[in-house]
This record gives C-alpha cells, sequence and structure tokens, in this order.
C-alpha cells in the first residue's frame, strides 16, 4: 500500500490471457499496477464495470493508508495518545479484527501494528534508504505484544511504539472489494493483478486461467503455473520487490516482528485462499515463517508454497495437487 512505484510491477506473475476476446485495462493504484483481465463481456459494460472497480479500489486505498498526505482514521490512531480511545472506519475495525486473528494464528509473524518500525526502516518510502537503522533505533520501534486493545467500537493503543499498518493485508482487500464491484456490474470472467496479488472469477473461455509463478532471482522465469477455474486468490509476497543491498546484503520491506529486522528465511511465499484479503495476509505471515508455515497452511486447507532463502522449493499437500513447476 506504500504510495510509490515497485520494481517489477507487472512481473511477479504472468498470468497468460492473450485471447483477442479479453478486454485489458491498467490502472496505478496503491503504488502498483492493477491489471483487469475481463473476458465473455460487452466491452462497453466491461470498461465501465472497470472503472467502478478501480474507483473502489482506490476509495479502500485512501481508507487504509498511512504513506500519503491524506488524512484517515488509521492515521488518527496513529497519533492517538496511548489509552485514549479512537473511532476507527468500520471496514478498517473488520480488517484490523481479522489482522489480529490471523497475529494470533500466525505465533506473530503477521502483526498489523508495524507502523513505526516500517517508517524507520524506510521502505514505504521514496527514495529507499542505502543504510539499516541502528540496532538500538529498531529495538525502540518494536511494538509491545497486545499493544491493540478493542473497547465496543473503539480502538486505543498501549504505546507509541504500536502504529498501525495494513501494508500487507489491504491490497488484498482492495482486489476483493473490486472483484466484489465487476461481479454486480454483471462480469463473471476477470482477473486482478495487483503486481502479484491476484484473484481470479469464472474461466478463460470455459478453460481454467493459467497463472505463472514469478522466479523470485530471476525476473524474466517462472517457477511454474498453476491453473485455476472459479474463485480463488492467488498472492505472492517476495523479497525482491523493495530492497537494497548495503555491504553484500540484502535488505527488504518484509520484517520479522520478533528480530525488527527483515525476515531471512524466504525469498518468496506463495498461498492461496477464498479472498485476497486472507491470501495477501498469510502470503506475509508466510514469508516470515519460511518452509516450516507450511503445515500451519496445509492444516487450514491453503495451498501454499515457499522458496527458502537458499533458494529451494517446498510445496505443501494442496499446493502439490494443482501446481505445475516449470521444466
Ligand atoms: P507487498 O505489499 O509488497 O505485496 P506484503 O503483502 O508482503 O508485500 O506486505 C509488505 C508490507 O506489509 C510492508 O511494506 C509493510 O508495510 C507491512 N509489513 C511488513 N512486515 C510485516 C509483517 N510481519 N506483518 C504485517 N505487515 C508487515
Ligand atoms: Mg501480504
Amino acid at each position: 500500500m506504500a504510495g510509490m512505484f515497485r520494481l517489477f510491477p507487472v512481473l511477479f506473475l504472468l498470468v497468460s490471457c492473450s485471447n483477442s476476446a479479453d478486454m485489458h485495462e491498467t490502472r496505478f493504484i496503491m503504488g502498483t499496477l492493477v491489471e483487469f483481465t475481463v473476458a465473455d463481456a460487452d466491452p462497453e459494460l466491461a470498461e465501465n464495470a472497470i472503472r467502478q472497480a478501480a474507483e473502489e479500489m482506490q476509495r479502500i486505498d485512501d481508507m487504509f493508508t498511512i504513506y500519503r498526505e491524506r488524512d484517515n482514521s488509521v492515521k488518527r490512531f496513529n497519533r492517538s495518545r496511548p489509552g485514549t480511545s479512537v473511532r476507527l472506519d468500520n471496514e478498517v475495525a473488520r480488517i484490523l479484527s481479522l489482522a489480529l486473528a490471523i497475529q494470533q494464528e500466525s505465533n506473530g509473524a503477521f502483526n498489523p501494528a508495524l507502523g513505526r518500525l516500517n517508517r524507520l526502516w524506510g521502505f514505504s518510502m521514496e527514495p529507499l534508504p542505502s543504510h539499516p537503522p541502528s540496532e538500538d533505533a529498531i529495538r525502540a520501534s518494536i511494538p509491545p505484544a497486545g499493544c491493540i486493545r478493542k473497547d465496543g467500537n473503539e480502538w486505543s493503543r498501549t504505546s507509541e511504539r504500536c502504529e498501525l499498518d495494513f501494508g500487507a493485508i489491504a491490497k488484498g482487500y482492495a482486489i476483493d472489494r473490486g472483484i466484489a464491484v465487476l461481479r454486480r456490474a454483471g462480469i463473471q470472467h476477470a482477473i486482478i493483478n495487483a503486481g502479484g496479488d491476484i484473484r481470479v472469477i469464472g474461466s478463460h473461455h470455459g478453460k481454467p486461467w493459467r497463472i505463472g509463478l514469478r522466479h523470485p532471482r530471476s525476473a524474466g522465469d517462472v517457477l511454474g503455473t498453476i491453473e485455476v477455474k472459479g474463485d480463488v486468490s492467488i498472492v505472492t509476497s517476495g523479497d525482491y520487490e523493495r530492497f537494497y543491498i548495503d555491504r553484500g546484503r540484502r535488505y527488504h520491506h518484509i520484517l520479522d516482528p520478533e528480530s525488527g529486522h527483515p525476515a531471512a528465511l524466504s525469498q518468496s511465499a506463495t498461498v492461496i485462499a477464498e479472498t485476497a484479503t486472507l491470501a495477501d495476509a498469510w502470503s506475509t505471515a508466510l514469508f516470515v515463517l519460511g518452509p516450516t508455515g507450511l503445515k500451519l497452511l496445509e492444516r487450514r486447507q491453503m495451498p501454499a508454497l515457499v522458496v527458502d532463502r537458499r533458494g529451494r522449493l517446498h510445496v505443501n499437500g494442496p499446493m502439490r495437487a494443482i501446481f505445475q513447476p516449470a521444466s
């Protein structure tokens, strides 16, 4: 959700849908290129639907982002004096409740309170920094456990180190809202691809949509492909999206809430779920957990894979059934 351009905006997922009857539109939303693909629809209807979906996704970005000038309830929370109550927008409150549940279920790997730490590292700002912050500054920016409190419709924080950051989940939610708007407008077959976070509905002229998963160290190559029909969300989190190299070390934007440093166990993590919101949050959590997190997702029946820090591919049971590795 950072308000800036990504390094490889459209390359992490290569969506193969070259049929001329498909309709394509690209918009710049949430700091990334969002690709809309619609199949088997009247062009005028499709164009209108895509415009409405893009507006809805922009509305979500405005509501959740903390990295632009515009004020919102998330930023008000982040400025609030610890112990005082803040009213969050209903949608923000709903996504925050879900984020806190995923924080629990992922044993803390996913943490929606890393705003201060993320600002310190500077990964959501332009230009990217060239050196990591000091260990003291990192320690002083890690939020205390359980720092977000809910009291009826009001929310508060226990510490100034506790700042909301929906960077790992709001893009997924925006995609879900975009798909809802497309459907309401009468679209049955479509893909929304927001720089590697995607949701597909329907089919591609009766055939499955083919989704390629980007190789984390070779932008033009794919790890393999997944064929999906129906309503499916596929999200990848990678260390190649926003990073810099300092003295031979790679520093990237997915943080381990325990150490306060970029998570070191993965190069990329992909999760398939019922909604893009869930797939987005869990792909970030899985990236932090590394290969051992795959079982956790298997228990929740979510197909998932991880490329570990050495570049080795790990695939869980549900993913094995649908993933075709590149030969
Ligand atoms: P992207 O937004 O590039 O697709 P992610 O979905 O993995 O990637 O989200 C990364 C963003 O989420 C970071 O830029 C930051 O705002 C936030 N973030 C970083 N680490 C975590 C974490 N462990 N838990 C929750 N949010 C995180
Ligand atoms: Mg995510």
